[in-house]
């Protein structure tokens, strides 16, 4: 299993700080290196890895400190080779990438990105979806199609339900009016709310949350087509 640890980084971001059981560590998208380095130093830990989840800048930002500092290894899409500088291991989808004792299946999901990917962590149960997934919503299409996405989307709904989802920003309860707004007698959708304004009201994260649970909620994953998600992702555009 790997021990998954959040940090809020810049106006929404969440870094995601992971560590092996052997105590392999690596942070995934740090779009600012000073929050992830206080907590390095409170923990005593070295860092081994930077992962990416696509090349914008509030997932990369802290790269160039981070790297220098621990000498740690980038690993990002291939896809986007051009964008990140100095990738170390340059992944594709189907690749394995390795933690320490733990694996991570590389998921190719553009849409938000010409070149995105999901880390899948199988053994854990854990997804980090960068920006194409949310909870209760998905990322913007400013680089590839509505059918990338909604494809990619298929290959995440086909994991198992019980899989955690670590997504790159705190958007659930904004996403939640655009999803309430076009699903008003979803129970489910309603019970969600609540929790949610609970937790945020405490200023706790809403993340991670399940795929089960995104299957009863998520519009934009319950799209039954690329043209149904188009829409959806159109009309929120202009929510
Ligand atoms: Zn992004
Ligand atoms: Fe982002």
């Amino acid at each position: 299993m790997i021990d998954i640890q959040i940090i809020p980084i810049l106006k929404d971001n969440y870094t995601y700080l992971l560590q092996s059981s052997c105590g392999t560590v690596a942070v995934l998208d740090p779009g600012e290196a000073g929050p992830v380095i206080e907590v390095l130093n409170a923990q005593g830990l070295n860092l081994d890895f930077i992962l990416n989840t696509h090349h914008h800048w509030d997932h990369t930002d802290g790269n160039a400190a981070l790297k220098r500092k621990y000498s740690a290894k980038i690993v990002a899409p291939e896809k986007e080779g051009a964008l990140i500088k100095n990738i170390d291991i340059a992944v594709k989808e189907g690749d394995i990438f390795t933690l320490g004792t733990e694996r991570a299946q590389i998921i190719e999901t553009p849409g938000h990105t010409r070149g995105g990917i999901c880390f899948y962590f199988k053994d854990s149960a854990a997804i980090f979806t960068g920006d194409t997934l949310f909870s209760l919503g998905c990322g913007r299409l400013f680089e590839g199609t509505a059918q990338d996405m909604f494809n990619g989307f298929q290959k995440i709904m086909a994991l198992p339900d019980e899989t955690m989802i670590y997504c790159g920003h705190e958007y659930t309860r904004g996403n939640a009016g655009f999803c309430l707004a076009h699903d008003r007698s979803n129970e489910d959708l309603k019970k969600r709310i609540e929790q949610i304004k609970a937790l945020r009201a405490n200023n706790q994260p809403t993340i991670p949350t399940s795929l089960a649970m995104e299957k009863k909620t998520n519009i934009f994953i319950r799209a039954k087509s690329a043209e149904e998600f188009a829409a959806l992702r159109l009309k929120k555009d202009n929510f």
